[in-house]
């Protein structure tokens, strides 16, 4: 068990600060892209502590926000079909569809259930022949291969009731999409810990190599994230200084080996092949998105159950994308705090607790 006070010990980040302050040559601005160093930057009051002249955004590292509204909104129909029951992670339940959300499908009969683990709805498809059980498949690489695994063992015990509505979505190449959209000024990037624990370093190093931008794979605690703000600071000093080319790096070593986990890529390679995805506000975005391959689609619940559904309509002015894509802050959107809290959600930013605006009226918009 790792003891995490001493990633929180003040002494060691007055000292990192310092060391910040040194280096920063800037204005820079830094994309953090997971969802938890979202929380974790606002949580910790790092904005405060390092200098203004460093700017920290966003990414798309909230797998709830990022699910598209017309993935949403057919998961709703589903669950609202006879004889199905609709399993998922807790956030998701409450994020608003066009016209409604899984609680309210809930409340209006459905069999909706909140599950710990995928392996649960297993149990449940086991334990009901006569009915159908769909596990939404939300979640970056992070989450992807546990619910994989729970696919391969339906098919291993003949489970032939449960099956999967695959809204994965993968990080490298929604990185890709947001410089190649040429919209974010982004001088370094915080790169997500637990998604590197399973892809490793490799992936991003198209980042420094074509797009000339460090990164540093980063953990979670405030030493962690500090520490990783000097190590994209040095790297744009050497790089300024002499020239040094920059470099994917990682900080959080005791999470991420650079080949990631080999055993829970080549599950994912079993089962699904990449595919276009469809991002929350962003758009559509190519190789970012997990689909069944040919011998597991039976398990595809979007396929299964051939529903159809409205085109999506986005809640008129909600700026979620425009927060994901680092191009504004949660606090310049007019509903901010208003007509938009946690109790009262407009967009999936404030619905998620990875969500960048719920981590600003959580903890403050000044940090
Ligand atoms: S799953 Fe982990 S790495 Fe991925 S976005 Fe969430 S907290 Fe970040
Ligand atoms: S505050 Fe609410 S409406 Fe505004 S961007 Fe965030 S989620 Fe969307």
């Amino acid at each position: 068990m790792i003891n995490l006070d001493k990633f929180r010990d003040p002494v060691v980040a007055a000292k990192l600060v310092k060391r910040i302050e040194g280096l920063c040559d800037g204005p820079y601005a830094f994309m953090e892209v997971c969802g938890t160093h979202t929380m974790a930057i606002s949580q910790f009051g790092i904005r405060g502590l390092i200098p203004g002249s460093i700017k920290l955004l966003s990414g798309p590292g909230c797998p709830v926000c990022v699910t598209s509204l017309y993935d949403i909104d057919r998961m709703i129909a589903i669950a609202g079909l006879k004889d199905v029951i609709f399993t998922t992670f807790g956030d998701m339940i409450r994020v608003p569809g066009s016209h409604s959300s899984l609680r309210e499908a809930r409340s209006q009969g459905a069999d909706v259930r909140i599950l710990y683990s995928p392996l649960d709805a297993l149990q449940i498809a086991a334990e009901n022949p006569q009915k159908q059980v769909v596990f939404a498949g939300v979640g970056f690489e992070t989450t992807s291969p546990t619910i994989i695994a729970t696919v391969l063992e339906a098919k291993e015990k003949g489970i032939g009731n449960f099956s999967v509505y695959p809204a994965f979505k993968t990080v490298p190449n929604a990185l890709k999409a947001i410089l190649e959209s040429g919209k974010t000024k982004i001088d370094g990037f915080l790169c997500p810990g637990h998604v590197s624990a399973i892809i490793g370093s490799r992936p991003y190093q198209f980042i420094p190599a074509e797009y000339h931008i460090p990164c540093v794979i980063a953990g979670f605690e405030p030493l962690d994230i500090l520490e990783s703000i000097v190590m994209l600071l040095e790297q744009l000093r050497s790089h300024k200084k002499d020239g040094l080319a920059f470099s994917v790096q990682t900080e959080y070593r005791r999470g991420v080996p650079d080949a990631g986990n080999p055993n829970a890529l080549a599950m994912l390679d079993k089962v699904t092949e990449p595919c276009t995805a469809e991002w929350r506000a962003i758009g559509s975005i190519p190789e970012t998105g997990l689909c069944f391959r040919n011998e597991y689609v039976s398990f595809d619940a979007a396929k299964r159950f051939e529903i159809k559904v409205e085109p999506a309509k986005e809640p008129v002015g909600c700026i979620c994308g425009q927060v994901m894509m680092g191009l504004h802050q949660p606090d310049e959107c007019p509903m901010f705090g208003k007509n938009c809290t946690p109790e009262s959600p407009v967009g999936p930013c404030m619905v998620s607790s990875e969500g960048a605006c719920a981590a600003w009226y959580k903890y403050g918009t000044g940090n």
